[in-house]
């Protein structure tokens, strides 16, 4: 059986050819898919014999919720039950200009970024673009509202699940599909070399390209991120220029600060040395410290401080609002805890 919700529009026609229908059918299938049903049988200006011949090949249904946590400020965090029983979470916030939502690519994680909850669980499989796209409307039609932005910021890095992620994007892009504009899509890496130039090289989407850098010192970085090992900055930083160059599009360094780590006044002067006339931002994130961490939030005045230094030195920086603390807002928390509570 396969997953509906895994075929771009065009990908369903040829579906649709191949089990013997009309090509048109597609988009009166996808376009159910968008009303967010969750079965075959509802789609009701289809045959009933197409409807049997769509539930003998394909499944619509891919995920449920297992548990929901709300923040004080409005951010909702669900945890979502796949098919096979894995889990993962996704994030609803509200900002002024709309609905975001935070989504999950793969089940656990291989990068074993030392600040991060996902990187605990372990890597298990990837999604499939349906299982993607999947949180988005289940989140849309939970909260009974309409997404405008989508970040690739949740459990898995986007650039090892490059196909799916891709294929997913298209399906949230597509004006039949999600319609959500490509500069309203961002993906968020620790800095696959390889895969930011061939995403700068087939980028034809125009989203938006994050690096989580954390430091601008290979010592520092490889001690927060092991993929430093196998990628240092400067050849993070190189395909970022050529990523600028091909794409012309402003890159975005997530910075997370860690006290007495990465956030003095020097550190801000290297940083600025390193990003001197890039096309990009920096955005400064305060730390969510996870269970058995090691790092601790630097300081408010720390993190103030940073950021006008940055801002000094020509840089444009800004620190991230910090949404859903008090509800495990770093991802991974949510599927840790449920997997401590199912021991
Ligand atoms: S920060 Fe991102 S890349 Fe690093 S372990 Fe967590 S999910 Fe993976």
């Amino acid at each position: 059986m396969k997953n509906i919700k895994d075929f771009t529009l065009s990908e369903l026609e040829d579906e649709l050819v191949s089990i013997g229908e009309k090509k048109y059918r597609a988009k009166q299938i996808y376009a159910w898919i968008f009303r967010n049903v969750d079965s075959f049988d509802e789609m009701t200006d289809l045959s009933k014999e197409l409807i049997q011949k769509l539930k003998e090949n394909y499944y619509i249904k891919n995920l449920e919720v297992a548990n929901l946590l709300k923040s004080k400020d409005g951010t909702i965090k669900y945890l979502f039950r796949l098919n096979d029983g894995n889990c993962i979470e996704s994030v609803l916030m509200q900002y002024k200009f709309g609905y975001s939502a935070c989504v999950s690519n793969q089940v656990g994680c291989k990068m074993g970024c030392n600040f991060c909850a996902s990187a605990r669980i372990g890597f298990v499989r990837s999604l499939t673009a349906g299982e993607i796209v999947s949180q988005i409307l289940e989140i849309q039609k939970q909260a009974d509202v309409k997404i405008s932005n989508v970040v690739f910021m949740g459990i898995g890095e986007p650039l090892d699940n490059y196909e799916n992620v891709m294929r997913a994007i298209h399906i949230i892009n597509d004006p039949k599909g999600l319609n959500i504009g490509a500069r309203h899509i961002s993906i968020s890496t620790c800095g696959l070399v390889p895969k930011i130039i061939q995403l700068a090289d087939e980028n034809d989407l125009q989203c938006n390209l994050c690096i989580s850098l954390h430091s601008s010192r290979d010592e520092v970085r490889t001690s927060m991120m092991p993929i430093n090992k196998k990628y240092s900055i400067k050849e993070v930083i190189d395909a970022c220029r050529y990523y600028i160059e091909k794409t012309n599009r402003r890159i975005t360094f997530e910075y997370a600060l860690v006290d007495g780590v990465n956030d003095s006044l020097d550190d801000a002067d290297h940083l600025a040395k390193l990003l001197k006339g890039m096309l990009c931002h920096v955005n400064l994130i305060p730390i969510n410290k996870i269970k058995d961490g090691i790092y601790e939030k630097s300081s408010t005045k720390k993190i103030l401080a940073f950021r006008d230094r940055l801002n000094d030195k020509g840089i444009v920086a800004t620190v991230r609002r910090e949404l859903g603390s008090d509800i495990s807002a770093a991802c991974g928390q949510l599927v840790r805890s449920e997997k401590q509570d199912n021991l």
